[in-house]
């Protein structure tokens, strides 16, 4: 539907990934419920459990059989916080897609201006975290390096302090499903896409309940995905560093044979030191550019593959529609 167009009410799907959130849920929805009440859109709730153990199914039914906007997918298990995410776009059919986590962190009460921001012509409303108080110095520092080193290697910029939290409208969405892409980093992707993007900062909120579910894995695996989706600097850097020592091993060669043309080759004392210095340096290079090539051969190797990006299980309210992201070649 258009901006413009008056006469009709657009929908607005909200898309929440979840994962053993059983705490926080319930008072998350209600909260969630309680903003959107009085908006003059048509709003349904996409609510996508990423395999959790704990209550999260159950407390997921019982919402969905309260309130007939409620929808829930289930995926087959863990998929991830991203892949969670793409399963709710995929499935969501609103004109405008809401995007933000289930454990109040990403408050609610932004939504009204983001759907504002909408009306007046922007098609991605991003959010960006300003006070990151509530959040460990470790999340904080890691986040600070890893947006610095993004933008340094790769050619989209990425928002620093950027949240899986925004609005997009259904073309952009429409396009962002057509990157069927393994190694998802949504909030680099999405700026990849480009469109009319305006940012809105936000004080995040303490989580309602539990704990984070992303574990440190979890960040160095979305890190990885960044880096080596977003660039191909690594295998620049190895590269450079190969040369440099190419034209190091070449100046000695050079320094060397000066020594046997002026006759003083007696003057080259047997240099174990240095010898083994070169040695290991250039293992050194060779292994590290050696590993970066892995990496990518690594990646290569899954997108190949063509795997789903995550397998949701059949439930009533999804039986209709596809089970598993279907990913062209
Ligand atoms: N999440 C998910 N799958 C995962 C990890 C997290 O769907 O494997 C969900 C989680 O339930 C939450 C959102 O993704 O709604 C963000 O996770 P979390 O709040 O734990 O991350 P943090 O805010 O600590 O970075
Ligand atoms: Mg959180």
């Amino acid at each position: 539907m258009n901006r413009g167009d008056a006469g009709q009410m657009a929908t607005v799907s909200i898309v929440i990934p979840v994962y053993n959130e059983e705490a926080a849920l319930e008072p998350f929805h209600t909260e969630l419920a309680k903003t959107i009440g009085s908006l003059p859109f048509s709003f349904d709730f996409y609510y996508v459990d990423d395999g959790s153990t704990d209550e999260t199914a159950g407390i997921l039914r019982r919402l969905s059989e309260a309130d007939s906007r409620v929808h829930a997918i289930r995926l087959s298990r863990n998929f991830g916080h991203q892949a969670a995410l793409t399963a709710g776009l995929d499935h969501a059919s609103g004109d405008i897609l809401i995007t933000l986590d289930a454990d109040g962190q990403h408050p609610p009460g932004l939504i009204p201006q983001m759907l504002d921001l909408y009306q007046s012509g922007c098609d991605i409303v991003l959010t960006q975290r300003i006070d990151e108080g509530e959040q460990s110095i470790f999340k904080r520092g890691s986040s600070a390096v890893f947006y610095w080193l993004l933008n340094r290697l790769g050619d989209t910029h990425i928002l620093p302090g950027a949240a899986d939290f925004r609005l997009m409208s259904r073309e952009v969405v429409d396009s962002l499903k057509g990157m069927r892409e393994y190694h998802r980093f949504l909030r680099g992707m999405v700026a990849w896409l480009g469109y009319r993007t305006v940012i809105i900062p936000y004080v995040p909120s303490p989580r309602i309940a539990g704990s984070s579910k992303y574990s440190l894995r979890k960040m160095v695996r979305l890190a990885m995905d960044a880096v080596f989706s977003f660039s191909l600097a690594p295998l620049q850097i190895g590269l450079t560093l190969g040369l440099f020592f190419f034209v190091l091993a070449i100046v000695e060669v050079i320094y060397v044979l000066s020594f046997w043309v002026r006759g003083r080759a007696d003057l080259l004392a047997p240099g174990w030191s240095s010898l083994m210095f070169m040695i290991l340096i250039v293992g050194g290079v060779l292994t590290t550019v050696l590993g970066f090539i892995g990496v990518y051969v690594g990646y290569i190797f899954q997108e190949v593959k063509g795997r789903p990006v995550y397998v949701a299980r059949k439930s009533e309210k999804t039986e209709s529609q596809e089970s598993s992201q279907e990913r062209k070649p």
